[in-house]
């Protein structure tokens, strides 16, 4: 698995896009508009898992695409970063209705695909945003408030991982002592995934290791996508 050359995993990715589309048997599917896979880099470094996605992203079948994702997209740009660097996802990839929180059943018949998609990305890094996605993520029930900003070494798709959970940045918009406290964790961040880069980086692939991509909506490929960069 790890061996897997990044051309590879990516044509898997999208596979696995187009199986979630067709077969993925989740009750949300019945109030959602669009699938949310999840967009960026298909072999970023860094990865960002929040809840679920929100009336913006269900309608436009893109994660973090409401306040919440630009204010991601802004605290990103503050330390070096952006979208294409990075890929985003979700635990749950279709909207609760009224944005409400994820049940354990939807999110023990997604988490699955969360899985595969972290198998086939290979981040060294991923941030958690917000409670679900870091009680997840690191198999812990303790919340956010007490984990925030501190990374956890993890074994996840049969690789060694740093899981850094993070204030969710919707919360960051209605507390500004939160968005504070997330901005001080985010920037954390460079040095924490220079640490867990291998000091030896392998040389880009012929494509270039890191350019942006997104990911394909339900039924047409918007023009900024080349399905995942
Ligand atoms: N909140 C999330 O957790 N995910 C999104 O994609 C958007 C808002």
């Amino acid at each position: 698995m790890g061996d897997r050359p990044a051309a590879e995993r990516r044509e898997q990715l999208i596979a696995l896009m187009r199986e979630m589309k067709e077969e993925h048997e989740c009750p949300l599917i019945a109030t959602r508009t669009k699938l949310v896979f999840g967009a960026g880099n298909a072999d970023a470094d860094l990865m960002f898992v929040g809840e679920a996605p929100g009336f913006h992203e269900d309608q436009q079948g893109l994660p973090f695409v409401g306040r919440a994702g630009k204010l991601l997209d802004e605290l990103l740009h503050e330390i070096g970063l952006s979208r294409g660097d990075v890929f985003v996802g979700n635990v749950l990839k279709c909207r609760p209705p009224d944005n409400r929180d994820p049940t354990p059943e939807e999110i023990a018949i997604c988490s699955p695909y969360l899985d595969r998609q972290i198998e086939l990305i290979r981040p060294r890094v991923i941030c958690t945003l917000g409670n679900f996605a870091t009680k997840l993520i690191t198999g812990s029930q303790q919340g956010i408030t007490k984990v925030h900003g501190v990374a956890q070494d993890r074994e996840l798709g049969g690789l060694p991982v740093r899981v850094f959970p993070l204030f969710h940045p919707a919360a960051a918009l209605r507390t500004p002592s939160v968005k504070e406290l997330l901005q001080e964790d985010l920037a954390k961040l460079p040095a924490l995934l220079d640490a867990a880069r291998p000091a030896a980086e392998e040389a880009p692939d012929a494509e270039g290791r890191r350019h942006a991509g997104a990911a394909e909506t339900a039924d047409e490929a918007p023009p900024q996508l080349g399905l995942f960069g």
